[in-house]
C-alpha cells in the first residue's frame, strides 16, 4: 500500500502545476477538517484556547463564517462535502415526509444506508478518484450520510461504551452534572484515539473530524453557561493533540488545518416547552383541533418544517400557525400571506422532501425538548460561526474570509490538495485560497 503520496505522484494524479509548494521527495501537505459542532464565535472570543487563538493568528480567521439552513449538524455535513446546499444535496434532517405524505429517513443503523440518497458527488469520491485517501471521524453518526466514498468512516456510535453514548443528553450523571459533563468531554477523547489508532496503521490525506461535545453541553447546559466556554477549553486540547497525532505519525509530512463549525446556538428558554417529546412532538394540536392532517419536524430545535396532508388546507394552516405564540416566522412557497416564495430564499426546497411551511422559533419557548440550547433558525446566533483556515503560503493571514459558507469548504480542501474536477468546479460553494 502507498505510504505517502508524495508531491510528483499527486501532480501526476491531479495534472495541475503547483510545483512551488513541493520541494522533491517531501509528503504533500495534508488537510484535516476539525469541526468543532455548535461553535459561537463570542464564546471563541471569551474562553482560553492557546492553540486554537496559534491557528487563528498564523492563518486566516473570520467570527463570521456561515451555516447553511437549515443551521444543524447533519445539513451541514452534507453541504461541507458536497459544497452545495439543501435545494441540490436534498438532506433537509433526519425524517421528512415525501410525496405521498409517508415518512422517509436519512439514516438507519448506520447511517451509510443514507449514503446513496445523496444525489450529487462528494468530496470523498472526488478526492478518492484522485488518487488521495480520505477519512471521517463522525461523532454523532449522522455526519456519515455524506461520507460516501471515504475510505475511513468511524461512527460513535459504534465507538462509545454504552455508559457514555446513552448519557449524551442527559444534563447529570450519578446525581452529578460534573459527572455528565466529564462523560461529555470524555466523547472528544475517544474519538480522537481513534483517529490515532487509523493514523498509527494507516496515511490518510484529509479527513473530517467532529468534535462533537460543544454540541451536546450546548443543548444541555445553554450556550451562555460556564460549562460551554469549559468544554470550548478543552476542545482547544483535544485539536491539539490532533495536531500532535499527525505529526507524531508521519513527521516529514506537514498539514494544513481547517477549523470550522456547522453551526451556532441559540439560548432558549427550556421552562416552556412546546410540543414535548414525551406527548407528541409532531402534531400541532391547534392544526388537529381544526382538522388538518399535518406533521411536524424539528430542525435543531429552533427551526421546524410542518407537512400538510391536503395543500388545499394551507391557507387555513398558514392563518392558525401565524398567531401561535411560539411560532416567530413562517417560509413557504404557497402563494399566502405574502411568503410566496420566501421558501425557496431559503435553499431548501428540494422535491418530495421540503415541507409546506418552514418555521422559525421564537427563543422564549423551546421545541420538543427542555434545553436551554437550541439552533436550527436562520438568526444571526445560529449562522454565524469561526472559520480559521491554517494554510501559510497558500491563504495569507489577512485574507478576508468574512461571510464564508460551509458550501465553500469542500472547494477550498480540493485547492488545497491541488485538485481541479468539473465536480468541483459544479459545486455551489467557492475555494478560498490564493485570497489577496
Ligand atoms: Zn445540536
Amino acid at each position: 500500500m502507498l505510504k505517502h503520496l508524495f508531491c510528483a505522484v499527486m501532480l501526476l494524479a491531479a495534472g495541475i502545476n503547483h510545483a512551488a509548494e513541493c520541494s522533491s521527495g517531501e509528503p504533500a501537505p495534508g488537510v484535516a477538517l476539525i469541526v468543532i459542532d455548535g461553535f459561537r464565535p463570542d464564546k471563541f472570543e471569551a474562553a482560553d484556547t492557546p492553540f486554537l487563538d496559534r491557528l487563528a493568528g498564523e492563518g486566516a480567521f473570520t467570527d463570521r463564517a456561515r451555516s447553511v439552513n437549515p443551521t444543524i449538524t447533519r445539513v451541514n455535513f452534507v453541504t461541507m462535502s458536497t459544497g452545495t446546499h439543501v435545494d441540490r444535496h436534498g438532506v433537509v434532517g433526519g425524517a421528512y415526509r415525501d410525496a405521498d405524505f409517508a415518512e422517509r429517513r436519512t439514516d438507519g443503523p448506520t447511517y451509510r444506508e443514507a449514503q446513496d440518497m445523496v444525489p450529487v458527488p462528494t468530496l470523498f469520491e472526488i478526492l478518492e478518484d484522485h488518487g488521495f485517501r480520505t477519512g471521517m471521524f463522525a461523532m454523532k453518526g449522522y455526519e456519515l450520510v455524506g461520507a460516501r466514498g471515504a475510505s475511513v468512516q468511524v461512527g460513535g456510535r459504534d465507538l462509545y461504551p454504552d455508559e457514555i453514548w446513552s448519557y449524551r443528553y442527559t444534563l447529570s450523571v450519578e446525581g452529578s452534572a460534573e459527572e455528565g459533563l466529564r462523560r461529555r468531554l470524555k466523547m472528544n477523547d475517544l474519538l480522537v484515539d481513534a483517529l490515532g489508532e487509523v493514523l498509527a496503521g494507516e496515511t490518510l490525506d484529509f479527513f473530517i473530524i467532529n468534535l462533537g461535545a460543544t454540541d451536546y453541553v450546548g443543548h444541555i447546559h445553554g450556550p451562555e453557561s460556564d460549562a460551554y466556554i469549559r468544554v470550548l477549553e478543552a476542545t482547544d486540547s483535544h485539536a491539539s493533540r490532533i495536531a500532535q497525532l499527525l505529526s507524531e505519525n508521519d513527521p516529514g509530512r506537514s498539514w494544513r488545518f481547517i477549523i470550522a463549525s456547522d453551526h451556532g446556538f441559540t439560548q432558549t428558554n427550556e421552562e416552556q416547552v412546546v410540543l414535548p417529546v414525551e406527548v407528541d412532538p409532531h402534531n400541532i394540536p391547534e392544526l388537529a383541533d381544526a382538522g388538518i392532517e399535518h406533521k411536524l419536524y424539528e430542525r435543531g430545535g429552533r427551526a421546524a418544517e410542518v407537512y400538510l396532508k391536503d395543500r388545499d388546507t394551507h391557507g387555513k394552516a398558514f392563518e392558525i400557525l401565524s398567531a401561535l405564540a411560539w411560532v416567530d416566522r413562517i417560509y413557504t412557497e404557497h402563494d399566502i400571506g405574502g411568503r410566496a416564495g420566501t421558501l425557496s430564499e431559503l435553499k431548501v426546497l428540494y422535491p418530495g422532501r421540503h415541507g409546506d411551511f418552514y418555521i422559525m422559533t421564537d427563543p422564549s419557548y423551546a421545541l420538543n425538548f427542555a434545553n436551554p440550547g437550541q439552533h436550527g433558525s436562520n438568526d444571526e446566533s445560529d449562522v454565524r460561526i469561526p472559520l480559521i483556515i491554517h494554510a501559510p503560503g497558500r491563504v495569507p493571514s489577512n485574507a478576508d474570509i468574512d461571510n464564508a459558507s460551509n458550501a465553500d469548504l469542500a472547494p477550498t480542501i480540493a485547492g488545497l490538495l491541488g485538485v481541479e474536477d468539473d465536480r468541483i468546479r459544479a459545486m455551489d460553494g467557492r475555494a478560498l485560497i490564493d485570497l489577496k
